[in-house]
């Protein structure tokens, strides 16, 4: 292919395993972490000089748990920067797989350009035996180079498969096929060089979101309780002594909150105070999501829908972030 046909691809790297040093080359675990540049990524795979024009750049080198909210406005401006010009029709950025899904519904929600934007990482270090780094970013680009990625939103290109920001779950913590979409599926496969989707994500993403675009120098306290047998009501009021605005209850079943919790909410409820935070309903259960039932009449409590914990916090900060009414916040967690 010609350069002038080409599309220019930017690379945004952040660190995680595909940019870690294996220990020796059937060693998986202990390996020196995000330590290889994005230049030396990209050295070791010449063959995306056929197919795409392809820049790069180090946003930042670190594991994923170590990224921060500063990190993430800082990435999501970095990204709209370079989709907003004419010299970038796509971006691949490569990432931790442990706080993968975080980041990338973070992004789905606060880019603000229809062109493709890939997450991609491994599951195994560089130069280990069957390292899965360098097919994972060879399929990215070809994703990102795809006119069919144009508006599907934010997506994760994992072990072959593409799956939307708001859906993909890290589902294994060892193995290549790690990402999973559970409840609703994948959205389409990257396969020697061919993309193609199969679905289109309907809820509200990058251009339609009423996000797209946002830096908040500080988001509002979110905390997420995991509900057990058992479990007492200290983290519940240690969370608002903390001042959290909401918090999230990746409960049981169906959204269930656990005796303890729940009177102590109902009781703060009661005593009619103000600064109650909203309780948002998720679940511990990997699939199947809540539906809007238990509300007990209180406005404040909220379902997540089919958000799992994590996501639902990240939406509920961006929520909070805008408005404290708990029907506004209620549309939000209906529409995205
Ligand atoms: N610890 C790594 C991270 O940065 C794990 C990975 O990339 O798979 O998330």
């Amino acid at each position: 292919m010609d350069n002038q046909n080409k599309k220019k691809i930017r690379l945004v790297a952040t660190g995680g395993t595909i940019a870690s040093q294996a220990r020796s080359r059937v060693s998986t675990e202990g390996y020196q972490a995000s330590v290889i540049s994005v230049e030396d990524l990209i050295a070791e795979l010449p063959e995306l000089n056929d197919i795409v024009e392809m820049s790069a750049e180090q946003i930042f080198l670190k594991p994923s748990s170590a990224i921060t909210d500063e990190d993430l406005f800082h990435l999501s401006a970095r990204v709209n920067e370079l989709l907003a010009s004419d010299e970038c029709d796509g971006i691949v950025i490569t990432h931790g797989t442990d706080t993968m899904e975080e980041t990338a519904f973070f992004l789905n929600l606060t880019v603000n350009s229809p062109k493709p934007v890939v997450i991609t990482g491994a599951m195994r270090p560089a130069h280990v035996i069957s390292t899965d780094g360098l097919l994972n970013l060879y399929n990215a680009v070809c994703c990102a180079a795809s006119d069919a990625s144009h508006g599907m939103g934010v997506v994760i290109s994992m072990n072959d498969l593409i799956l939307s920001a708001r859906d993909a779950v890290k589902f294994s913590s060892f193995k290549t096929d790690a990402f999973q979409a559970p409840l609703y599926g994948v959205l389409g496969t990257v396969r020697n060089a061919n993309v193609t989707y199969c679905y289109k994500p309907l809820m509200r993403h990058t251009t339609t979101s009423e996000f797209a675009g946002a830096q908040y120098g500080k988001m509002p306290r979110v905390d997420v309780l995991y509900m057990l047998q058992g479990i007492d009501d200290m983290l519940f009021k240690a969370a608002c002594e903390a001042g959290c605005k909401g918090i999230v209850s990746a409960g049981s079943g169906n959204g269930g909150v656990i005796g303890a919790i729940g009177k102590a909410y109902r009781d703060e409820s009661e005593a009619g105070k103000d600064e109650l935070p909203v309780l948002i309903r998720s679940t511990r259960v990997a699939t199947g999501g809540v539906s809007d039932a238990y509300r007990m009449g209180n406005p404040k409590i909220i379902p997540s829908h089919d958000l799992n914990p994590h996501k639902a916090a990240i939406l509920l900060r961006f929520a909070l972030a805008k408005t404290n009414d708990p029907a506004e916040i209620k549309r939000i967690f209906e529409q995205y």
